[in-house]
């Protein structure tokens, strides 16, 4: 990784009276962060939740969940559209939610952020309009192996409808980027770079800045895949210089069903509607349609207002908390059970990059992941199981599926031990 990509704050091994003073306080900030997550106060079997499938949705704090509650209650109203009161602070706190994301991700306008349904829809946007309405038979977009499969199939969708191709990044057998060979797929025909921030397999937090830097070199515009950073690591978009940025409100605290596309204005200026409807129009006639401005250009229809007041409040909760502080929690929960969960005999941990986010692959000889997932299930601990929609990858390292656990900032070191005695216990039980 180069200077100036980001810089993770690495746990030492140290343990001098500073170390177990910080890590003190960080269990009790940890303790009273847990307090603000209901579900997190559940048990299942009889056993205390142990919540480690952070990677697939976070659990909501209450203030996300008292906001969508309160909007329900006391404003429901059909945004842009209406001039009675309920409508206008409908509006308000849309729209509220729209700057705290622009700040959120740094972007330099409000009219940069576009509400979709989640990463998956941002994408599909940035495909059908951007790239449906520019590319060629003969043109390339690179993305990587370590995709997410809604970072896969637009694409291939696009490359049906265009005869546009698809040029693939490969991953080294750490889970990290192949940047030379990156730089060699980089040419005059490449006509998008669309690469995941964060790889929600293997936790690898791939070198953006460089991918990004590269390809404008060249005048090709990049897409981040930001569902898996979000939550976990600085999202700087002018800082990364990225032109378009996708991510969903429910891997980050808050409702599913609503998302966002960061799009550089320039770029998003001239992209041709994604849907047609309500809002996303200034006049209609049958004669011809005059499209809205930006962002409303691309929401057509009646948006999730409830989801983003509850994004509004995820953003809030967050930045109250300080993303530094999560950073170096995760860090620290990830350094711990990466320790421990390697030296369990007959595992292998697939994603071991210099640079990872709090996310943990592995699988065990002999023991199909279903099976360990089915067991830590029965000692209430929920971890994901499967392919994690990035199949091409399974392929890459050669397994059907791994075992994943993956954490937010309430997970503790506490929980992380239950998950390593009960993998020695399946251990012993499927031998
Ligand atoms: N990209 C990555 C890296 C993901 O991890 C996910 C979800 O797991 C997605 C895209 C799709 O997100 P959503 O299903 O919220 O649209």
């Amino acid at each position: 990784m180069k200077m100036g990509e980001f810089n993770m704050n690495k746990q030492g091994g140290t343990s001098d009276a500073s170390t177990v003073e910080s890590e003190i306080k960080t269990h009790l900030l940890v303790q009273h962060w847990r307090k603000d997550f209901p579900i997190l106060h559940t048990s299942l079997y009889g056993k205390p939740l142990v919540y480690f499938d952070n990677a697939a949705t976070t659990q909501k704090p209450s203030i996300v969940i008292e906001a969508e509650n309160h909007y329900y209650r006391h404003i429901n109203a059909n945004v842009h559209r209406g001039i009675h009161t309920l409508s206008q602070q409908a509006t308000e706190a849309f729209e509220a939610t729209r700057n705290k994301i622009r700040q959120f991700i740094n972007a330099r306008y409000e009219h940069e952020i576009i509400f979709v349904r989640g990463t998956t829809e941002a994408i599909n946007l940035v495909a059908q309009s951007f790239g449906r309405s520019r590319f060629k038979a003969g043109d390339e977009i690179i993305i990587s192996a370590m995709e997410h499969h809604s970072n896969i199939v637009p694409w291939q969708i696009l490359c049906q409808q265009t005869g546009a191709a698809l040029r693939i990044v490969p991953v080294s057998d750490d889970g990290e980027l192949d940047i030379n060979a990156y730089q060699a797929l980089l040419k005059p025909k490449t006509k998008l770079v669309a690469i995941t921030h964060v790889s929600n397999t293997l936790g690898s937090i791939n070198p953006v800045k460089t991918i990004i830097k590269h390809a404008h070199e060249l005048h090709v515009p990049v897409l981040l895949d930001g569902a898996q950073a979000i939550a976990h690591i600085p999202a700087d978009v002018q800082d990364l210089d990225c032109d378009f940025y996708a991510f969903s409100s429910h891997k980050l605290y808050g409702p599913t069903g609503i998302g966002v596309l960061y799009g550089k204005a320039e770029l998003l200026d001239e992209m041709p509607p994604y849907q047609g409807g309500g809002d996303m129009i200034s006049s209609v006639s049958f004669e011809g349609t005059t499209y809205n401005k930006l962002p409303y250009k691309f929401e057509a229809g009646t948006p999730n207002i409830a989801g983003a007041v509850g994004l509004g409040a995820a953003v809030d909760y967050l930045t109250a908390i300080g993303l530094d502080a999560i950073v170096k929690h995760e860090q620290s929960l990830l350094s711990y059970a990466t320790e421990l969960i390697a030296n369990i005999p007959e595992l292998r941990i697939i994603g071991n990059a210099t640079q990872k986010t709090g996310i943990i692959s592995w699988v065990m000889a002999g023991v199909h992941p279903h099976d360990i997932g089915t067991f830590l299930d029965r000692q209430a601990i929920a971890v994901r199981t499967g392919h994690h929609c990035t199949m091409p990858l399974m392929e890459r390292f050669g397994v059907p599926a791994t075992v994943r656990a993956s954490f937010a900032l309430y997970n503790t070191k506490n929980e992380v031990d239950k998950l390593v005695s009960a993998i020695y216990q399946a251990r012993e039980l499927f031998k």
